[in-house]
C-alpha cells in the first residue's frame, strides 16, 4: 500500500509531491494529461500569461531569476514548473495520461482505493487532490450550435491548427482569458465580434520585459527578488481591503478604476457598455492594458445583445442581429464550483462527496471534509482569491497538510478525520464573513453556485490565511487507530 496518492500534477500537486519526497514517503502523482503544469499546460491561447507579477508567482523556496517579464508568460511558467519537477526529482513519481475516475474509502483497512479510466487501481493511506478549481472548461449549450459549419473551440483547448488570419471570428465572453487573447487575434482577423453578457472592471497591467541588468541582479542578489516579492504581496493585500462592501478602499478603488477605464474609452457608447455598475471585485478584476482599446479597432464589434442561437454560419442575437462567422471561440470560463467533479468519491459509510456537497462544496480550512478520512484537497473550497497569488495560499495549505500527515504517519494512526461540528462552525464563520464581501454584492460569477453561495473564495486577507494555517489543532480531528 502506498503512503499517498496525489491527483493532479499542477502547481499544487507538484508542491505536495516535493514535500512527500522530502519525507521519503511512498507516493505517486496521477495526472490525466500528458504534461505537468495543470492550468499552465492546458491554457495555451495567444497572449496567455499570469495576471500576478512574476516575482510573486513562484514557490517561495524556489525563486526564479529567469522571468523575462513583469507578468510571466504561460510558456515560461510551464518551463518553471518543469524545471522545479526535475530539480526535486519528481519524475519517477509522475504517472501521465492517468485520469482518476473513482476514489473510495475502505473503512476496514483505513485506505483509499483509486481507480483510473485505463482500469488501474491504486491503494494508499492518504489521498491528496491537487485538481485545481479551473480545470473543466464550461461550454454553454447554445441553441443550434451543432449545425455550425466553422471551427468552434474553448480558450482552454485552443485549436492551434486554426489560423485566424483573414477570418471572421466570434468570441463569447470577456473575462480574464478573453481579455488576453482578444487583443492578440484582433489585428490578424478580418472581423471580430465579442459577445459580452456582463462588463468587467479592468485594472492596468504595467507589463514590460526585464532588462538584462535586472535579471543579472536577480541572479546575483536574490534578496532583491525577495524584496520585490514582498512589495508586490503588500500592494495586492491592499486591494483586498476594497473587497469589503462599502469600505473606503472599495470607494477609492472604484473611482480609480472608473477614471482609468474612461481614459481608455473616449467613445461614450463604449463606456456605457464596458464599464460595470456592480462593485469592483464582485467578478474577478481583469488585469489588462490593451483589452478596452481593442474595441476602437474598425474590425472589432462589441455585441451586448444576448445570443439567441447559432446557424450554419452565424451567431444570431435576441433582437435578430446576425453575425456571420468562420469560427466561434468560447472564452466562457470553467465549471469552478463543481470541485473534484467528475471523479466519483465515496467516504465513510459509502457516502458520496457529491451528496455531502449537495448544497455547495465545504471543507475545513479548504482542506479536509468530515466523513472523508485521510483525504486532503489543495486549493479546495473557499481558498480562492481575487487579488493575490494562489501559490501563496497553496503553500500555506501544504505546510498545514504535511503536519497532519506527519501526525497520521508519525503517530501510527489509522485515520484522521475532521469533526463535523468543527467543519460546520468553520463554514458558518466563512459564510458570515462572505455576506459582507463584494462577492455577495449582487453580480453573478464563477465564485458562486447556482443558488448564489460563494464556495470558491477565502473571505479574508492572505496574511489571515497564513496565521490560520500556522496552527494545527489535532483536537479538531477524530483520530483512530
Ligand atoms: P470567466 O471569468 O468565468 O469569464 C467567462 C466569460 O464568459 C464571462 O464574460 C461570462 O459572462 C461569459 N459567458 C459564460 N457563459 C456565457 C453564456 N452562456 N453566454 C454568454 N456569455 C457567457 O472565465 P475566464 O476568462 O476563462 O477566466 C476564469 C478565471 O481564470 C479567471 O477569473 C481567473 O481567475 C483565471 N484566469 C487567470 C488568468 C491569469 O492571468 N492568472 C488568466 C485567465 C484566467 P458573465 O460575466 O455574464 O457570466
Amino acid at each position: 500500500m502506498l503512503d499517498a496518492i496525489v491527483v493532479g500534477a499542477g502547481m499544487a500537486g507538484l508542491l505536495a509531491a516535493i514535500r512527500l519526497r522530502e519525507r521519503r514517503r511512498d507516493f505517486i502523482v496521477l495526472e490525466r494529461s500528458r504534461e505537468l503544469g495543470g492550468t499552465w499546460s492546458s491554457n495555451t491561447y495567444p497572449g496567455c500569461a499570469c495576471d500576478v507579477p512574476s516575482l510573486l508567482y513562484s514557490y517561495s523556496f524556489e525563486p526564479n531569476p529567469d522571468w523575462t517579464r513583469v507578468y510571466p508568460l504561460q510558456s515560461e511558467i510551464l518551463a518553471y514548473f518543469r524545471r522545479v519537477a526535475r530539480k526535486y526529482e519528481l519524475g519517477p513519481h509522475l504517472r501521465f495520461a492517468t485520469e482518476v475516475t473513482q476514489a473510495s474509502y475502505d473503512e476496514r483497512d483505513a485506505c483509499w482505493r483509486v481507480e483510473t479510466r485505463t482500469g488501474e487501481c491504486y491503494i494508499a493511506r492518504a489521498l491528496i487532490f491537487g485538481a485545481g478549481q479551473l480545470s473543466r472548461p464550461l461550454v454553454p449549450p447554445l441553441r443550434g450550435v451543432e449545425r455550425f459549419a466553422g471551427k468552434a473551440f474553448h480558450s482552454a483547448r485552443w485549436d492551434h491548427t486554426f489560423d485566424p488570419a483573414g477570418k471572421r471570428v466570434a468570441v463569447i465572453g470577456n473575462g480574464p482569458s478573453a481579455a488576453q487573447f482578444v487583443p492578440e487575434i484582433a489585428p490578424r482577423v478580418a472581423r471580430l465580434v465579442v459577445l459580452q453578457r456582463t462588463p468587467n472592471w479592468t485594472i492596468e497591467r504595467p507589463d514590460r520585459s526585464y532588462r538584462a541588468s535586472e535579471r543579472w541582479l536577480f541572479r546575483r542578489a536574490p534578496i532583491i527578488m525577495k524584496l520585490g516579492r514582498a512589495l508586490i504581496y503588500a500592494r495586492l493585500e491592499l486591494i483586498f481591503r476594497g473587497f469589503r462592501q462599502g469600505s473606503l478602499m472599495a470607494r477609492l478603488l472604484r473611482r480609480k478604476l472608473r477614471s482609468a477605464m474612461e481614459e481608455q474609452l473616449p467613445d461614450p457608447r463604449l463606456r456605457e457598455k464596458l464599464i460595470p455598475d456592480y462593485p469592483v471585485g464582485c467578478k474577478r478584476i481583469v488585469v489588462t492594458s490593451d483589452f478596452l482599446s481593442t474595441f476602437q479597432r474598425p474590425n472589432v464589434t462589441l455585441e451586448t445583445d444576448p445570443i439567441s442561437h447559432v446557424t450554419r454560419e452565424a451567431i444570431v442575437t435576441m433582437i435578430g442581429r446576425e453575425h456571420p462567422v468562420d469560427a466561434i471561440i468560447y472564452g466562457t470560463g470553467f465549471e469552478a464550483t463543481q470541485f473534484l467533479a467528475p471523479i466519483r468519491i465515496t467516504g465513510r459509510g459509502g457516502v458520496a462527496l457529491e451528496d455531502a456537497w449537495r448544497d455547495g462544496a465545504e471543507a475545513y480550512r479548504g482542506t479536509t471534509v468530515a466523513g472523508f478520512p485521510n483525504m486532503f484537497i489543495l486549493y479546495g473550497p473557499n481558498t480562492n482569491l481575487g487579488h493575490n497569488s494562489i501559490i501563496f495560499m497553496v503553500e500555506r495549505q501544504v505546510e498545514y497538510m504535511m503536519r497532519l500527515l506527519d501526525a497520521l504517519f508519525g503517530r501510527g494512526l489509522q485515520a484522521l478525520e475532521v469533526r463535523s461540528e468543527v467543519m460546520r462552525k468553520y463554514n458558518e464563520d466563512i459564510q458570515a464573513h462572505l455576506e459582507r464581501s463584494v462577492w455577495r454584492a449582487g453580480c453573478r460569477s464563477w465564485y458562486q453556485t447556482a443558488s448564489g453561495k460563494v464556495t470558491t473564495n477565502w473571505p479574508h486577507s492572505c496574511s489571515a490565511w497564513a496565521r490560520l494555517m500556522r496552527r494545527t489543532n489535532l483536537e479538531d480531528f477524530r483520530l483512530s487507530g
